[in-house]
């Protein structure tokens, strides 16, 4: 499949690697492709310049947002919350593509721990919707860390990913991208339209708090449930 991964961060590298490992034609993109390539400090966790990893990962082409969604069946969002509209709008004409949408919506503007800047009755993954409505934005991964997205099988026993979109055939889609990064179908749970991504955005803040109290960021829900009587 030709995949076009926006986002140059922790998560943006290790989807594009990811899946260019799996044999996907990848591209990633960015705002600008100069500026981005002069970029020489490491983000907050640590993540390699965007130029170390353009000369370690030479099948994968940096590109605009426009250039790298020419072609593309799936654009994995991978964008700052604040940034993920722009970016799409960004990229031509995306009617028919899938959006493979793991962007929180964080507001860092008071500090560390962020807040959200859409929650209860609206999410980011209907705001992306609404605004691009012949594309199929699909809400998913954005519940843990960028090394587990990929590798599920870090953690040994099951744990959740939470899948949420409109449209049957685009989630039949991710959820194969997901199998490919080994998850198990009985991982992968659906919970229903986008609407639903205000639930799986919401974990963010006690994603947060685990991570603040753990200092380990390798941890996954697990959702268990007795069996019915
Ligand atoms: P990030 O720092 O949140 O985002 C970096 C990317 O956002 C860059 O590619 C940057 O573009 C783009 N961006 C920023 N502002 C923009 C704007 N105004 N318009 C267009 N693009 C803009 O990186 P990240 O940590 O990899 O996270 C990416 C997304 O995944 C976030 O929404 C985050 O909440 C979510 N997430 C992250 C993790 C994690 O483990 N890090 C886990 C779950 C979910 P340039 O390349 O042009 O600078």
């Amino acid at each position: 499949m030709k995949i076009a991964v926006f986002g140059t961060g922790s998560v943006g590298q290790a989807l594009a690697t990811r899946l260019a490992g799996l044999s996907h034609s990848v591209t990633m993109g960015t705002r600008n492709v100069e500026t981005t390539l002069v970029r020489e400090t490491k983000d907050f966790h640590g993540t390699p310049a965007v130029a170390e990893f353009v000369t370690a990962n030479l099948s994968i082409p940096l590109k605009s947002y426009a250039e790298a969604a020419v072609g593309a069946e799936v654009i994995v969002l991978a964008t700052k919350g604040d940034g993920s509209q722009a970016a799409l709008e960004a990229s031509g004409n995306i009617d028919g593509k899938i959006i493979l949408d793991i962007s929180n919506p964080l507001d860092f503007s008071k500090g560390f721990p962020p807040t959200l800047f859409i929650s209860n009755d609206n999410s980011l993954g209907e705001v992306l919707q609404n605004a691009f409505p012949n594309s199929h934005v699909v809400k998913t991964l954005n519940t843990m860390w960028a090394g587990l997205m990929v590798n599920p099988r870090m953690i040994e026993e099951d744990h959740t990913v939470f899948v949420s979109g409109n449209d049957a055939a685009a989630k039949a889609t991710v959820k194969g991208i997901l199998n490919s990064f080994g998850w198990k179908d009985s991982e992968v749970l659906d919970l229903g339209d986008i609407t639903t991504a205000r639930g799986s955005e919401s974990m963010l803040p006690i994603w947060l708090r685990i991570f603040g109290a753990t200092q380990n960021g390798a941890f996954n829900f697990k959702i268990v449930a007795a069996k019915p009587a």
